[in-house]
């Protein structure tokens, strides 16, 4: 198989992957990928229908009783050799990525290479899935406990971080046995399918993992119908979510769903100013602000709230924004599409409306509907979107506090609960905060958590389940117990 990035330069159209085979077939429908930088198509993918994800899932069934019977041993392998060759990779399928995402070219990169560090921590683990034996009440007898793959999986995923967040489901899916049928979003489904091919060439059997284009409901709806499919683990917007566990329940199919955030930062008196703002750039601006645990709302406690605003004011103005392609690597690229622009724009509006205004000037823009003013705004009300959602972009609102207990009433007052970051340098309260946020995740005076060795999922309407570490592993299983008489 080509790389897409050939098939791109040969104006091929981009195929699905079923049953080992890449088919693009000459009458089925193609949709266009656009880089949101520049407005232009950068290629087609074959669009397909309802019947192809069922198909895929006849071939994932097919494929699953011989994966399932090989050795914990003989998948891990396959999964490493995977993560070199994904890894060996990076740069290309990086710029594949960053034009079709519109992110930093460094950032794209870095997300092949994570994603390789899921294919890595998941082959360490696959040998890791094994059951115990209990002791006896009556000595005739022996109970024990195995450990089975699921089945076949549905993965479905949306177009932030495409990459790594298909590599955190179907890393685990594969090591623990099960097969799986990818859906990608139709905004990034390009450097993804890199992902698969890496797969193929590390010796993953054909049927394996398959990766589907088409209608979002049709095909989720096909997948989630199929009598093979015994999971769905999605990644995306709380409310597609709610819709999938609702068609999920009709056939008791387990679920792993990670979903919006809503990430308070917060900014007490005693933390390092320095580290805060620095870390506040990081966690607001990573992957154009479209990340799902990056800082949503911003909490400075009140005696150090003019120092901090000041300095980001600062920050902010001095942003270069520009299309990541070009020389010299912006800070800020543009967002996925020009809807997303406009529902952040509406957030701001409603706040500016409100009262509130922007920190500093604006940094010089360049044109394009796909470009979004970054920065913060102070002063929007209590009630207005920029306190209350998730922006999903480059802005976000500062809100005074006093004290520990209203901040955590701020923070905890929504009905999200994926991420949470607070600066201080007291020890007694590093505690007390990792124990009363009401999130999956906690960042203590740093702003990257993820790791592939480390639990990832939200609370509340934020998810249920968690990627990557051991119970990453863990969602893939069941156990079986087993009665024995001697
Ligand atoms: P989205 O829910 O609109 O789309 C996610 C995926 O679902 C896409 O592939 C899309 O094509 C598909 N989809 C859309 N409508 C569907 C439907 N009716 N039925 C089935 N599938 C459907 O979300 P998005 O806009 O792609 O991503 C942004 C959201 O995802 C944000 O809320 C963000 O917080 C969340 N997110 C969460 C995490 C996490 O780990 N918790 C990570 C990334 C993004």
């Amino acid at each position: 198989m080509l790389a897409t990035t050939e098939l791109l330069s040969s104006g091929q159209v981009v195929p699905w992957l079923i049953d080992g085979r890449w088919e693009a077939p000459s009458d089925a429908a193609t949709i266009d990928v656009t880089n949101p930088a520049t407005c232009e198509a950068i290629g087609r993918i074959a669009y397909g229908q309802a019947a192809d994800a069922t198909r895929a899932a006849d071939a994932a069934s097919a494929a699953f009783d011989s994966w399932a019977q090989r050795s914990a041993g003989q998948r891990a392998d396959i999964l490493q050799r995977a993560a070199d060759i994904l890894a060996g990779r990076a740069a290309a399928i990086g710029d594949l990525l960053s034009a079709e995402t519109g992110k930093r070219r460094s950032e794209a990169a870095g997300e092949v290479n994570f994603s390789a560090s899921y294919l890595r921590w998941f082959a360490s683990q696959a040998r890791q899935a094994h059951g115990e034996v209990l002791s006896p009440e009556d000595p005739a007898r022996r109970h024990l406990t195995l450990t089975r793959p699921v089945g076949v999986v549905a993965s479905l995923t949306p177009w932030n971080f495409p990459v790594s967040i298909q590599a955190r489901k179907i890393a685990p899916a594969l090591a623990a046995g099960c097969t799986v049928v990818a859906r990608a979003s139709e905004k990034a489904p390009l450097a993804v399918a890199e992902l698969f091919r890496a797969l193929q060439d590390a010796g993953l059997p054909d049927g394996v993992a398959n990766l589907v284009q088409g209608p979002a409901a049709a095909c989720t709806d096909a997948l989630i119908a199929h009598r093979a499919v015994r999971m769905v683990t999605f990644t995306g917007s709380t409310p597609v979510g709610s819709r999938l566990m609702a068609a999920a329940s009709k056939r008791i199919v387990r679920c792993a769903l990670e979903l919006g955030g809503d990430a308070p930062f917060i900014i007490f008196a005693d933390a390092d100013i320095d580290a805060a703002v620095s870390g506040l750039m990081t966690a607001k601006f990573r992957n154009n602000g479209q990340s799902c645990i990056g800082a949503n709302r911003v909490l400075v406690e009140r005696p150090i709230f003019d120092e901090v605003v000041s300095r980001l004011a600062a920050a902010t103005s001095a942003m270069a924004v520009g299309d990541p392609a070009a020389a010299g690597e912006p800070d800020l690229g543009p967002l996925i599409d020009a809807s997303r622009v406009r529902a952040v724009g509406e957030l701001v509006d409603e706040a500016v409306s409100g009262g509130a205004h922007w920190l500093g000037d604006s940094p010089q823009m360049p044109s394009g509907p796909c470009y979004s003013r970054p920065g913060f705004i102070v002063g929007a009300p209590g009630g207005s979107g920029l306190a209350t959602t998730e922006v999903f972009g480059p802005v976000s609102g500062v809100f005074a506090f006093d004290g520990e207990d209203e901040a955590l009433a701020i923070a905890n007052g929504t009905e999200m609960g994926l991420a949470g970051y607070f600066y201080t340098r007291d020890v007694s309260r590093v505690w007390r905060m990792s124990e009363r946020l009401e999130v999956g995740i906690v960042g203590v005076n740093h702003p990257l958590p993820s790791v592939a060795f480390a639990p990832m999922g939200g609370v509340k309407q934020s998810g249920l389940g968690r990627e990557g570490a051991r119970q990453g592993l863990e969602e893939f299983l069941d156990t079986r117990y087993v009665s024995l008489g001697l």
